[in-house]
């Protein structure tokens, strides 16, 4: 069995690790990397195999930056099958196309404002592509056996990251391999916890927060304070937040938070239509999350979905004090680039950032204390007061993925340390063999290794 990993080393983004046995090749995970323009750019690299000679896709979950290259793949030549869990899918349906679509708007942006070096700047795939891509998938719950090729057999277990997310046991005559998938946390607000691990005798495991520790504060009381504060001046609180996952546990809590009058009863917009639909899709599957059906409806009606893009832009006008819940999460594109721009420069305002920002990301600069970002070719100065909820990530932070290893059944023979900022991953590495001796790596991009 060969391991090559085409994505996710050294950096959070691009998930991709293709693996080779008996002269059949799967993918695991297919994603979009994501941040600086360096590894943007990869994104327009030719697969480094004819497409066609990838036999199956499996994903461990439906975020962009492991799903989002799927559509590319296909466009290339990729027709096989994909194996996802039902969520996943369900996720995908909504993702996928509307990944499409923002770069279509984005590359008719760039050509109607003439700021693109590349005319005419084009999508790497359109809306079209995207849901294409959706026909190819084939779903499997939890512990359901599947062989996407010959001789190969995995399984999906929860990893309590989104809906559908799994870590993706593989087993062939002679060995076995665990990929971790993005881990949650112990304690969610929506999701369950990861499952155990199962027994592997190679480990190949996410990092994203190896080298740091959330926050023990209650992420209510933390972002009714910021609501409350942000009103008091009468300011607009804008958040940029991942269409699945934390645009619902921020609708949910402010749905608490009203109800207990401890913020004020102003209006909650979410500019997302697809995160709409993905709370919807939180009643789909009830078991896999910690909300029953009154939990469910009451953080569907916490805020009012903006549909039109009129609508949209009618928010940057908006004067007194309100909520605006806008992807993406990393304020790389999306309709929350275009509040940003209109409420960024205000120094009543609050920018609330609370998921990930991955390095070269507009959110990371604004995380960082940038005094002005660059918007639409444009220099916007941030005088907006910035907040960082750490305490809402959905993922695992660096105790929770040490305790999470330490329940491997049996030591590994290696593990691989993936997803993760150069720092996080060497960081996470030493703590794993401090505390286990086991043999630890972190991959380089298309790094191969045999197992
Ligand atoms: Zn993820």
């Amino acid at each position: 069995m060969r391991l090559t990993f085409l994505g996710a080393a050294g950096t959070v983004t691009g998930s991709k690790y293709l693996l080779e046995h008996g002269g059949r090749r799967v993918l695991v995970d297919c994603g979009l990397f994501q941040g600086l323009k360096q590894l943007r750019l990869r994104n327009w690299d030719a697969f480094p195999l004819p497409a066609r000679q990838v036999d199956a896709v499996v994903l461990t979950h439906a975020h962009i930056d492991h799903s989002g290259y799927l559509p590319a793949l296909a466009k290339q030549g990729f027709h096989g099958p994909v194996f996802a869990t039902d969520a996943t899918r369900d996720l995908c349906e909504l993702l996928l196309p509307d990944s499409g679509h923002l770069q279509e708007e984005d590359a008719e942006y760039a050509n109607r404002h003439g700021f693109s070096k590349h005319h005419p700047a084009l999508p790497l795939y359109t809306e079209a592509d995207g849901r294409r891509a959706l026909r190819l998938f084939r779903t499997h719950e939890w512990g359901e056996p599947f062989e996407p090729i010959a001789g190969v057999r995995m399984r999906f277990s929860r990893a309590g990251h989104i809906l559908g997310a799994s870590s993706v046991h593989v087993a062939w005559d002679g060995g076995s391999l665990l990929f971790s998938g993005d881990l949650g946390r112990e304690q969610d607000l929506l999701m369950l916890p990861p499952e155990p691990p199962p027994a592997a005798d190679h480990i190949v495991l996410e990092s994203t927060y190896g080298d740091r520790t959330h926050e023990e504060e209650d992420p209510e009381t933390e972002l009714g304070e910021v609501i409350r504060r942000t009103s008091a001046r009468g300011g607009i609180v804008v958040v940029p937040a991942f269409a699945v996952g934390r645009a619902q546990a921020l609708m949910y809590l402010i749905a608490r938070l009203k109800q207990a009058q401890r913020i004020p009863d102003l209006p909650v917009f979410l500019n997302s239509p697809m995160a709409a639909d993905a709370t919807e899709i939180f009643h789909r599957h009830h078991g896999e999350h910690r909300l029953d059906a009154a939990e469910c409806r009451r953080m569907c009606e916490a805020a009012r979905i903006v549909n039109s893009v009129e609508e949209s832009q009618s928010l940057n006008a908006l004067r007194s004090p309100a909520v605006i819940i806008s992807a993406s999460g990393m304020a790389t594109g999306g309709r929350v680039v275009h509040h940003l721009k209109a409420m960024a420069p205000d120094r009543r305002n609050t920018i609330l950032l609370a998921g990930y920002q991955a390095a070269g990301t507009r959110g990371a600069s604004i995380a960082g204390g940038a005094r002005e970002v660059k918007i639409h070719g444009e220099h916007v100065p941030v005088r907006a007061e910035v907040v960082m909820l750490g305490a809402m990530s959905a993922h695992a932070d660096r105790g929770e993925l040490l305790r999470w290893v330490g329940k491997l059944p049996r030591p590994p023979r290696q593990l691989f340390i993936t997803h993760g900022e150069p720092v996080a991953a060497d960081s996470l590495r030493q703590a794993i063999e401090e505390a286990h001796g086991w043999p630890c790596m972190v991959p380089e991009h298309r790094q191969a290794v045999d197992l």
